[in-house]
């Protein structure tokens, strides 16, 4: 028998094997993907035109920044707008004012707002950080997440089987002085926002006390299906974020924003953060925090959001030596297999926000 042959084949055969089970760069156009973390508060096409060429889709939320219901009502309306005209690009979250609070009918009107928003098509309900680091009740009391009142609604959303998107706290470079940051980002965000920098805020609660609250929260609440935005606040170590997961199984995270603690933990332990995406493929979620207020140049901001979505795509699929803007210093792309990254970029976000159910049909 003439070995020589047979082992061509097989090395070929292993050969293309290898190369079906991982993406490259340039398939970033044919994967299907999905942003599950945007805000898109005007009318306009901008936003969505590139995401199709992009060929991503986007879950739009709304976020109560403090501004009153009015203005979560705003950008509910500019949900609503986009989901109607472009079915198939836009999956919406809604929110909830906590402005009123302290009115005795604020609970049942909260509940009737929701419930419009649920029966119109929202696939989850968004938590803003202002749910502890901000909003103060009639008596001058921060009011935290694990609030009594804020738990009949969760158990409410749980029985409904509706997930609940939290962005609960801050990074923890919130906490520490700006040249003590490991992010770029933060660097800017936080001078740019003093309000925000709880290192120059000690009277209020704690980094540790806002993940606690958070904690127990899920505690209380076994049967709520909670995705944690902004890697659920414990971006700074994989290690933390998997005792969580483990802990609360109706949990997950959304990347949104916080590519450059990755980036940053990768490059200093890029085998545990390797790990740590294989270990918790079905738990993780692609996201940006990329928005659109209808006021940035279109070419620049799609421009921008092409960058950011390809910058991730490289990091994810290829082992390529990367550098970014958002962290000092170079590091590796983590070169996952196509079936997780699959899950990170689309899988998970159906499966945990039941996201566009007609393409199942
Ligand atoms: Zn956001």
């Amino acid at each position: 028998m003439n070995t020589i042959p047979f082992l061509l084949m097989l090395l070929n055969s292993i050969l293309s094997l290898q190369t079906a089970g991982y993406y490259t760069v340039d398939d970033f156009y044919r994967a299907d993907k999905i942003d599950v973390h945007i805000h898109v508060e005007t009318n306009r096409d901008a936003f969505v035109e590139q995401a199709r060429k992009d060929n991503f889709r986007l879950l739009n939320i709304v976020v109560d920044l403090s501004k009153g219901p009015e203005w979560v009502e705003e950008q509910y309306d500019y949900c609503l707008d986009q989901k109607t005209r472009h079915p198939h690009d836009f999956e919406f979250a809604t929110s909830f004012s906590i402005k009123h609070w302290d009115d005795p009918e604020w609970l049942q009107q909260t509940r009737d707002w929701l419930n419009k928003g649920i029966g119109e098509g929202a696939v989850a309900v968004k938590v803003w950080k202002n749910i502890g680091m901000v909003f103060r009740d009639k008596n001058g009391n921060q009011v935290m997440v694990d609030d009594p009142k804020l738990d009949i609604i969760f158990k409410w959303l749980a029985s409904k089987g509706v997930p609940v998107i939290g962005h609960l706290g801050e990074p923890k470079n919130c906490w520490l002085p700006i040249e003590e940051m490991t992010t770029n980002n933060d660097k800017v965000y936080f001078e740019e926002h003093p309000q925000y920098h709880m290192y120059n805020h000690p009277d209020l609660p704690s980094y540790e006390e806002q993940i606690a609250a958070r904690d127990r929260m899920l505690e209380n609440n076994p049967d709520l299906i909670f995705i944690g935005a902004h890697v659920g606040s414990l971006e700074w170590s994989v290690d933390e974020l998997a005792k969580r997961l483990d802990r609360f199984p109706n949990m997950s995270v959304d990347l949104a924003a916080r590519m450059g603690q990755l980036f940053y933990q990768t490059q200093h332990e890029p085998d545990k953060v390797r790990a740590f995406f294989i270990k918790y493929q079905d738990r993780l979620l692609y996201a940006t925090d990329m928005a659109d207020s209808g006021s940035r140049e279109v070419a620049e901001l799609q421009n921008s959001m092409h960058k950011t979505w390809l910058r991730d795509w490289k990091f994810f699929v290829s082992d390529d030596a990367m550098t970014s803007d958002l962290i000092s210093g170079d590091f590796r792309g983590l070169k996952l297999p196509k079936i997780i990254v699959d899950k990170l970029y689309s899988g998970n976000a159906r499966k945990w926000l039941k996201m566009f159910p007609e393409d199942h049909k």
